[in-house]
């Protein structure tokens, strides 16, 4: 068989050779240690934290060596794509700081980016292949195909495009050349040299030693519309990217003998490859991928919605990524992720078990190291965006909610209270006296705790003889004791434990009072850095609100 013929009879508008995209992408100047990598997602709109998660390890890799990380989007299935697809896709990995070096939307010298702007390189490489008897084209309809996997069930024989059963191998010049002009449909199949009875090992970066029989299938390389399938698409693009490193999800880990064969095929050496595993939940004593159709933790938008933060997230993500993250996070309260050096050895090899729980502490953990300026900035963004009323009111009072905020946050054990943005309303509205004051008493102290309710002399007291707004912390808990003595209640908590029957409470029951009584609240931040908070004004009346409350 004449396979130049053949190649031009094929594919007779490709001209140029796979020379010319060697010599227009050439190597990339970097040392060994420096990771080329991609993420490579399909168009489909949006990320989810699966995909977040693969486009989160991908980047730091790279980062972590000063490599390079591309954005390729890979669409060579029609089925998949959506309209506006790659636009979401960017959008959401910028908001979470995936930055990327090159790529779709960015440019670069390696692009195009987007697979079905490459159509006419894949077709040079496959012409190459034709040319050189290692491809084919297959007329076999899916009915033959499917004439075939019968034979081969009623044979017990292994399923599959090989051997005797790839009969397309055996076709004439002629024959192809009669199926053409009757405009018979066809695909590309690679003529593979393998044997199923060999063996291959493969040293994945994530999973180890992995054998596999060789790969003896003719899969299909050119679909019938001419664009590649995703295993040839891979070896062409990583090739002329690049890609030292390539970093997936693990449902491909059974495609690498096929794909190390494609590269042993066009005599190059393959990239390394990290075959990721999924993130996955417990789902009733089993576990199971995390769906974006079951499970709404799996959206983007749902944290976004509740103000969890990206950073939070992506540090939530290392801690799946690298199992040593963790213990280094707690221990280097001043570091952040750029500072981690991450490693395919930590790698969890058999699946990220997702905890939102975990999650929610982590973030916790993230806010209290933020500054009150930032958690400010923060929240005023979030609020915009989903309480333009409390927006307001925080942005009227900014001095005053940052100090809010800062209450117990630059201690040795910072305030943990907060784990997203929705929470902070609710932890801090009763603060701003136009929300406080505005609401009916009844509705405030309706769960009325404070069972004190006869000794409100103690709040007039309080705030005509004691109230000093200058007062030092021990200054003023000395005068809440005094207070305290004054009205039969021990000074401290030991005086009242070793002479209960002499005693009505302690002083502590006292600030417990006089905080249910300011806040509506049994539960706040320091009571002193409260009261400081406030003016006298505002504390007057919000005992006021109290007593009139206790009195109807
Ligand atoms: N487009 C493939 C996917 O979404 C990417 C696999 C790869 O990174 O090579 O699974």
């Amino acid at each position: 068989m004449n396979h130049n013929l053949l190649a031009d009879l094929l594919l007779p508008e490709i001209t140029k050779d796979i020379e010319y995209y060697r010599e227009k992408y050439p190597s990339r100047n970097l040392d060994k240690k420096q990771i080329v990598t991609r993420f490579a997602p399909s168009p489909t709109g949006f990320i989810h934290m699966g995909s977040l998660y693969s486009a989160f390890v991908s980047s730091s890799f790279a980062a972590n060596t000063n490599g390079v990380v591309f954005l390729r989007i890979e669409d060579t299935d029609k089925k998949r794509e959506v309209e506006n697809g790659i636009e979401g896709i960017v959008d959401d990995l910028k908001k979470y700081s995936i930055n990327f070096d090159e790529g779709a939307t960015i440019g670069g010298e390696y692009g195009p980016y987007i697979q079905s702007e490459r159509k006419e390189i894949y077709q040079t490489f496959i012409k190459h292949l034709i040319r050189e008897g290692l491809a084919y084209p297959c007329f076999c309809s899916e009915e033959e195909l499917e004439n075939i996997r019968k034979s081969q069930e009623a044979n017990k024989e292994r399923l599959g495009y090989y051997g005797k059963w790839a009969i397309g191998r055996n076709l004439t010049l002629e024959e192809i050349q009669s199926n053409l002009e009757q405009g018979k449909k066809y695909t590309i199949r690679l003529k593979s040299p393998g044997d199923f009875n060999r063996r291959i090992t493969h040293m994945d970066l994530v999973k180890g030693k992995v054998e596999f029989p060789e790969n003896d299938l003719d899969i299909v390389i050119m679909k019938g519309d001419g664009i590649p399938t995703y295993h040839f698409a891979h070896l062409v693009d990583d090739y002329l990217m690049g890609t030292t490193h390539v970093i997936r999800g693990d449902e491909w880990l059974s495609s690498v003998p096929v794909h190390l064969q494609l590269f042993q095929t066009f005599k190059l050496e393959p990239p390394k490859y990290a075959h990721i595993s999924p993130i996955v939940k417990n789902d009733g004593g089993s576990r199971r991928k995390l769906s974006k159709r079951k499970d709404p933790e799996s959206a983007i938008s749902f944290y976004h919605q509740k103000g969890i933060p990206e950073e939070a997230v992506k540090i939530y993500l290392a801690t799946l990524t690298n199992t040593n993250f963790e213990e280094w996070y707690n221990q280097n309260p001043d570091k952040g992720l750029k500072d981690f050096n991450f490693t395919f050895e930590k790698m969890n090899a058999s699946g990220a078990l997702f905890d939102l729980d975990k999650l929610i502490n982590i973030s916790k953990t993230y806010f209290s190291r933020l500054s009150g300026e930032e958690v400010y900035a923060g929240a005023l963004k979030y609020y915009l965006e989903y309480d333009k009323e409390f927006a307001c009111i925080i942005e009227r009072n900014k001095e005053h909610t940052i100090n809010i905020l800062n209450i117990e946050r630059y201690i040795k054990k910072p305030r943990k209270d907060i784990s997203a943005y929705e929470d902070i309303k609710e932890e801090i509205w009763y603060l701003f006296d136009e929300l406080y004051l505005d609401k009916d008493e009844k509705d405030l102290f309706k769960n009325n705790e404070a069972d004190l309710e006869h000794e409100t002399s103690i709040l007039d007291e309080y705030i005509d003889k004691y109230y000093d707004k200058d007062d030092d912390k021990q200054t003023w808990f000395n005068k809440v004791k005094e207070l305290a003595q004054n009205h039969g209640y021990a000074g401290s908590m030991k005086e009242y434990r070793d002479n209960q029957d002499s005693f009505k409470g302690h002083v502590g029951t006292i600030c417990e009072y006089i905080r249910f009584a300011l806040t509506s609240k049994t539960k706040t931040p320091d009571l002193y850095e409260i009261l400081k908070l406030l003016d006298k004004d505002s504390i007057k009346k919000r005992f006021i609100k109290f007593k009139t409350f206790l009195n109807n």
